[in-house]
């Protein structure tokens, strides 16, 4: 028998209220539903436009963060987000990325496919650098888009330069620092076409606009975001 990919939960065949509704063809779950009802999904819940996050009481729309990261880069950027960075998601992460668990794509790898199998957009993943590479062995973005068609088209830069002292705080100067360049060979790929970025985490928005941006300059006409988790 099939166990949950998290949990190792034997799986039963289990018949979800959303298939019956939506009508969808059944798919061959890779967890158990217990661990699947720990993720939040924010595909039915009010989100902040810019960034994805779970919209809560009092919160402006875009975000304050949207609407500071609107104020220091000026292009048009989204972000959607598949689910909510909770605790499951952390436990997630923590497993696949920094543990390793490289099978551990599969959770999520089909439900990608079948979200972005008719997207028109040039499908780019943020990349990891050397280093995660050789510690990790794989890159967590590719390993989600394992049945996608995507085009990799940016690199970490190789080198990053020192971070220049000054009297800016530590996150305004990260913030100053471009950690990726464009392969160039692949540069064609991005003149006037529609690009979606994917990345698996929001956190600031940091690392994604940086990509944005770059693809932009590079061409773009448009650029847009997909994380798996804000
Ligand atoms: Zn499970
Ligand atoms: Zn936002």
């Amino acid at each position: 028998m099939k166990e949950c990919l998290m949990c190792k939960a034997p799986l039963r065949n289990e018949i979800r209220l959303s298939e019956i509704i939506r009508a969808t063809p059944l798919i061959n779950d890779p967890i158990c539903q217990g661990c699947s009802n720990d993720f939040l999904d924010l595909a039915d819940i009010p989100t902040c436009l810019g960034c994805g996050r779970k919209q809560t009481e009092g919160m402006s729309q875009p975000c304050r963060d949207c609407s500071r990261w609107q104020q220091s880069y000026p292009f048009n950027f989204s972000n959607c987000a598949l689910y909510e960075y909770n605790q499951q998601m952390k436990d997630f992460m923590k497993q696949y990325k920094f543990n390793g668990d490289y099978y551990l794509r599969k959770v999520f790898s089909g439900q990608i496919h079948r979200q972005l199998k008719k997207c028109p957009d040039v499908i780019v993943p943020i990349p990891v650098g050397t280093d995660t590479m050789l510690t990790r062995g794989f890159n967590q973005v590719t390993g989600l888009l394992e049945l996608v068609n995507y085009s990799n088209i940016l690199k970490v830069k190789a080198k990053r330069k020192a971070v220049r002292q000054s009297e800016k705080n530590r996150r305004q100067r990260i913030e100053l620092i471009q950690p990726f360049e464009l392969i160039q060979s692949q540069k064609y790929l991005i003149e006037n076409q529609s690009i979606l970025l994917v990345d698996d985490v929001y956190t600031t928005g940091t690392t994604i606009r940086h990509a944005a941006s770059l693809l932009y300059h590079a061409g773009a006409t448009s650029v847009r975001g997909l994380t798996l988790a804000r």
